[in-house]
């Protein structure tokens, strides 16, 4: 049990605390907890829950014992003894420094050479002057954009301190201020901005504000020795096996070991048109699993391929979740990666490999259709995270890759091919095959039989429609059979007896709006690679559970 004496400026009195933590004398600290209780006339307060809010600062104020409120000021503890040191205990409304004499604010908030630093952790919108040393790291590239409401440019970085880490963003012409002075992994001394709520939804940087640099920002490079004591990047790292539990578009940190790298190749970005470099690597951990990690751009171009294919230790800061075969991992332009950085976790990682870790096998989340794999997850976020709309899906380039994609629409039916909607297949036990009239029966080539009737089987395409695009949709027989509430042989049949009745059929689906999961799959058509999509299910929209999605969609757009 350790004795403090704390001080809110005011009065003074005795604390007691059970903590391990054992702040230096006039150290700010916040308590979130505490109880009271009078001992020999004495106020006494337990601190429960609490923390070290700031390192040393200068005396705030002249306080006097709660106790005898007439009495002088306690003396001068010795600031070496930790287990009764005097401690400033913030004030509720925020932490206001007091004016000196000279109308400044204690020798000067803003220089560093006061040491009066407070600590990341200890950010918070109430606070009016405050100063931290922090390093840089995940700083962006400047992102511009344009739409109707006008022009404009951010970046972002995160900042971190011993006791945690913000995420910063800079807009408009703060970016061109404070875009130059900030270096990846440099310590700097920062004061002034707006500290608000941080918005969840773009990083996992672990603190419930952030920070936006304004006209009051000021950062100074800290040259005076003491950046050494500032940590670099924080991973908050889960497993790879947790993955499993994790929603598309989740960002995780992950330290793992490099398995295979791929080489580089070069992808057009659909929407900019841009060409930019992708790799592919696979990285393994503990949990026995391994998962497949894209890296974009610089990332992958720099990446030093001799260290991680020499089973290098990676590690992740806001890689983002994908669920396309499973699980998936990439590292977008606001995560960080490090190749065998220096502590303990990673340390620990290399040693597995060498010992055990190399010869293991691994389990891997693949599956052929995404979303399955994503245990824990209900319907809606299921089918929310492998929607898209039509453009979106071309966007994204889906099917590109060597294995089918999977995704969610929802589109109205514009046209349908009725010309040769069917095809004389074979009615043979399991086979579908195209069989051939040749005058005295239907053959199949495959099982060498002739019938005297082929089994019509559906094929068409259908075109579909959302607010951002259409797409050509093959449709096969399980799905037509369902859609058009009629087996191809009857609708044949219905075809030679009454055309217009045939049509009918069709119309009625017509313009009518569907739940559509989708394939997109990469085919060699006519000696050029094509994107073509095919109809997997197709299924009337739930309007409650569509109205769901788009409410969420909706609240993501605020930012
Ligand atoms: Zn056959």
């Amino acid at each position: 049990r350790t004795r403090l004496m704390i001080s809110d400026g005011r009065h003074y009195c005795i604390a007691m605390t059970r903590s391990q933590q054992s702040p230096l004398v006039y150290s700010l600290i916040r308590i979130f907890k505490s109880i009271h209780q009078t001992i020999k006339d004495r106020h006494v307060l337990m601190l429960a829950t609490w923390e070290i809010a700031s390192e040393p600062v200068e005396k705030i104020g002249s306080p006097v014992d709660l106790s005898e409120p007439k009495s002088e000021p306690p003396p001068q503890v010795n600031p070496s003894s930790t287990n009764s040191s005097y401690a400033a205990n913030k004030p509720a409304s925020g932490y206001t420094p007091q004016k000196d004499s000279n109308g400044g604010y204690g020798g000067g908030m803003d220089d560093p050479a006061t040491k009066r630093i407070t600590s990341i952790s200890g950010l918070n919108p109430y606070q009016t002057k405050w100063m931290i040393r922090a390093r840089c790291t995940q700083k962006s590239d400047i992102r511009k954009w344009s739409n109707a409401r006008g022009e404009g440019q951010l970046f972002s970085c995160t900042l971190t301190d011993a006791t945690g880490e913000i995420r910063v963003t800079a807009f408009k012409e703060s970016v061109n201020q404070f875009y130059p002075l900030l270096e990846n992994d440099q310590v700097y001394y920062i004061s002034g901005g707006a500290i608000k709520p941080a918005n969840k939804q773009f990083s996992n940087v672990q603190n419930e504000y952030e920070l936006v640099f304004d006209h009051n920002t000021t950062i100074r490079r800290c040259t005076d020795g003491t950046h050494t004591s500032v940590p670099g990047t924080r991973y908050q790292a889960i497993d790879l096996s947790q993955l499993g539990e994790k929603a598309k578009d989740d960002v995780v940190d992950i330290v793992a070991i490099v398995k295979e790298v791929g080489d580089t190749s070069s992808i057009t970005s659909k929407t900019s048109g841009r060409a930019f470099q992708k790799r592919e690597l696979v990285v393994v951990d503990t949990s026995g699993y391994q998962v497949r990690l894209t890296l974009w751009g610089a990332d992958a171009e720099n990446l030093d391929v001799r260290a991680a294919q020499a089973n290098a230790v990676i590690a992740l800061k806001g890689a983002k979740v994908g669920d396309f075969g499973g699980r998936t991992l990439s590292l977008p332009m606001s995560g960080a990666m490090a190749l065998n950085p220096d502590f303990q976790e990673a340390h620990r990682l290399k040693g597995w490999w060498s010992a055990e870790g190399s010869r293991q096998t691994f389990a891997s989340f693949s599956s052929g259709e995404m979303g399955l794999g994503g245990s824990g997850m209900t319907r809606d976020e299921r089918d929310a995270a492998s929607f898209r709309f039509l453009a979106e899906a071309k966007a994204e380039n889906l099917g590109g890759n060597e294995k089918p994609d999977y995704f969610g629409a929802r589109a109205t039916v514009t046209y349908i091919r009725q010309e040769n909607f069917a095809y004389p297949a074979c009615s043979s036990e399991g086979c579908q095959k195209k069989v051939i009239d040749n005058g005295d029966g239907w053959r199949c080539e495959k099982c060498n039989k002739l019938f005297d009737a082929p089994n019509w089987r559906f094929i068409f395409a259908l075109n579909i429609s959302d607010a951002t695009g259409q797409i050509w949709a093959q449709v096969f027989n399980d799905q037509a059979e369902l859609l058009l509430g009629t087996s191809a042989n009857d609708l044949m049949a219905l075809r030679d007896r009454d055309q217009a009745a045939m049509t009918a059929v069709f119309n009625n689906v017509l313009n009518n709006t569907y739940a559509f999961r989708l394939r997109a799959k990469s085919e060699i058509y006519q000696d050029e690679n094509q994107i073509r999509y095919a109809a997997m299910s197709i299924l009337p929209v739930d309007y409650a559970q569509a109205s769901r999605h788009v409410i969420k969609m909706i609240e993501q757009l605020e930012i």
